[in-house]
């Protein structure tokens, strides 16, 4: 099932998305969004009598994390060679504030402490229940679904600071969507799932997230064995090799098969 928020200019409702997605993530012109009652994290999926054509509505980023979202470092090898690091013996992490969290098609802004803004197309893992301590065999049980991220980076503050709070932390830099997708599990994405980042409609990530140093359960177990996790918490699994600058007017697409499209555009803060 994919879970959407999304606008018809009145409040934002949750919705299901109906339809098939291709290969490019782009949904079938019939797709259609059904309305829900109240927030399927915490109510359950109760449909209303309410449905719009998808290309009728304003999608929101689908889930609002109340408490955070835990950014993984150089789970790629290939990334983290390209950034001049060795591998990491255990998850490297970081968080971002919930209020860098926008939806598909809002700005990112781009601030003018940095001079080097970049993307980081990755998959996001949104937890379903609170947890902690998980077991890696138990955290199928505590996802509720996965979804897009653009890991948004101000490269130069990452380097010159020495926590990473400000150069991930800026308001608009972690982007998610365009739905949250319920029906995968972790072998789905151990077995190798595309993940590739266009900018202006050029090729400049392509990775498989079968190249994960360590997989999504690993990283659950990790995350909740430091802190408790809550419903509508996000883990950004990592970014595979290619990253790169984004200047104010680019557009930035993030595809992860089966999953969709996240899109945005980079505008002067
Ligand atoms: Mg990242």
């Amino acid at each position: 099932m994919r879970i959407a928020r999304f606008t018809t200019g009145e409040d934002p409702l949750y919705g299901v998305v109906t339809g098939e997605v291709d290969e490019f993530g782009q949904p079938d012109e019939d797709s259609v969004v059904v309305a829900l009652a109240g927030d399927p994290l915490y109510v359950g999926v109760k449909l209303l009598d309410q449905e719009h054509k998808l290309s009728d509505v304003r999608l929101l980023a689908p889930v609002l994390p109340r408490s955070k979202v835990v950014g993984i470092g150089r789970n790629y090898a290939a990334h983290a060679a390209e950034l001049g690091h060795d591998l990491p013996e255990e998850p490297l992490m970081f968080l971002k504030p919930n209020t860098s969290v926008v939806g598909p098609g809002d700005p990112i802004f781009y601030p003018r402490q940095t001079r080097e803004l970049h993307y980081e197309g990755e998959l996001a893992v949104v937890i379903g229940r609170i947890c902690r301590d998980v077991p890696p065999e138990q955290a199928t049980d505590v996802i509720h679904g996965y979804t897009i991220a653009n890991d948004v980076t101000a490269r130069d503050l990452q380097r010159s600071d020495v926590q990473f709070t400000r150069a991930k932390g800026f308001d608009s830099f972690c982007p998610l969507g365009p739905w949250i997708e319920t029906d995968l599990d972790p072998q789905h994405f151990k077995d190798g799932v595309s993940v590739q980042t266009f900018l202006n409609g050029e090729t400049v990530q392509d990775g498989s997230t079968a190249d994960m140093i360590f997989d999504i359960p690993a990283l659950v177990a990790h995350v909740s064995s430091v802190m408790t996790l809550l419903p509508g918490d996000v883990i950004l699994t990592g970014t595979p090799e290619g990253v790169g600058p984004m200047e104010v007017g680019d557009e930035v697409e993030i595809s992860i098969a089966g999953l969709g499209t996240l899109t945005n555009k980079v505008a002067q803060r």
